[in-house]
């Protein structure tokens, strides 16, 4: 079959080429993968890359063969998977649910072969069946659906009079948003000048405000027109680092600060003005649990989440490369793959 792998870690080392089509084991799915999204981290990288690896964790499909075992999932079954595939079970962070967190996590499309392929065979506990009213283009974009729940519904609680300022409109941005509007939060959503686009998808699932930093002083307008103390949560979706220090900066005393998206180097942020003076809580939030794919399944049924306009382009796997650029230049939101 053909799949997009990355070679080595070296950055351009990505290909198109011909590999042996992975059969199920034991307790094992084989999906034949109808669309795969492609998302920053198979662009810029990411630290358990463990190469040669077929790159692509965001995807849905069709189930095509089920191995011994295997009860829940059938044949024919419309799927998407949970981007663990491995754990070990017996850590502190498995036994309460935090697979994220296992030392031993595998993850496809980094630690083990992922979706920017014909078939991905992963383990039945990984595997969700589609919501029917999901096309396979919307299932996959379930998966950083279930990192902005497990963000906005796990790592931090959302109220209705919380003001929460989302910094970085791409998907990941614009998902959290409206997670944070489900429930009733007032929602600002800071971006650039080149995120015209990404701005005109936010606003499908009513966003509050949409501020662009390089025409407004976004502390002065929160304090001036919001809020004059500050707002209550921040999130960090970027992975800018001049975002961290306004996040920092906007957030009222006590307020709460969650870091989603990747910076790939070290920040150094002064504890005795945030951490001591403003006793700011800081978190972060890494990729999804069992419970935020529920949650963002159960927001799918029950809500009207504009999750189609989050797919922009839907381009064929040999079209990869175009996808990439369209996606590195901001020109997409999201880009789908169909291997
Ligand atoms: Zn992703
Ligand atoms: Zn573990």
């Amino acid at each position: 079959m053909w799949a997009l792998l990355q070679e080595n870690l070296e950055k351009n080392s990505i290909s198109l080429r011909e590999v042996e089509e992975p059969q199920p084991g034991i307790g094992e799915v084989k999906i034949r993968v109808r669309a795969a999204g492609i998302c920053g981290t198979d662009i810029h990288g990411i630290s358990s890359l463990n190469p040669p690896v077929i790159l692509g964790h965001e995807f849905s499909g069709e189930v095509v063969e089920i191995g011994q075992e295997v009860k829940r999932i059938k044949v024919g079954d419309r799927v998407t998977s949970e981007t663990t595939i491995y754990r070990c079970g017996v850590c502190p962070y498995c036994r309460e649910g935090f697979f994220n967190l296992c030392p031993e996590r595998k993850g496809i499309g980094s630690g083990a072969n992922g979706s920017f392929a014909e078939y991905i065979v992963v383990p039945e506990f990984a595997v969700h069946v589609l919501p029917e009213k999901l096309s396979f283009e919307e299932g996959a974009v379930l998966e950083p659906l279930a990192c902005a729940t497990r963000g906005v519904l796990e790592q931090t609680r959302i109220g209705g009079n919380d003001k929460v300022v989302v910094l970085g409109p791409g998907p990941l941005g614009i998902l959290v948003s409206w997670v944070a509007k489900t429930r009733g939060a007032s929602v600002i959503l800071v971006g650039k000048q080149e995120d015209e686009l990404r701005f005109q998808v936010a606003k499908e699932g009513e966003v509050d405000y949409l501020l662009n930093l390089d025409e407004v002083n976004i502390k002065e307008a929160i304090t001036q027109e919001i809020d004059p103390y500050g707002v209550d949560v921040v999130f960090e979706c970027s992975g800018a680092l001049p975002a961290v220090s306004l996040g920092l900066e906007v957030l009222k005393k006590r307020g709460r600060y969650v870091q989603m998206g990747i910076i790939h180097k070290p920040v150094i942020v002064d504890f005795d003005q945030y951490l001591f003076s403003r006793e700011l809580k800081i978190t972060g939030s890494r990729t999804q649990t069992t419970s935020s794919w529920e949650k963002a399944i159960n927001l799918l049924e029950n809500t009207n989440l504009p999750l189609e306009k989050i797919v922009t382009h839907i381009l064929p796997l040999s079209q990869w490369q175009e996808g990439f650029e369209l996606t590195k230049n901001r020109k997409a939101i999201k880009v789908v793959l169909k291997p």
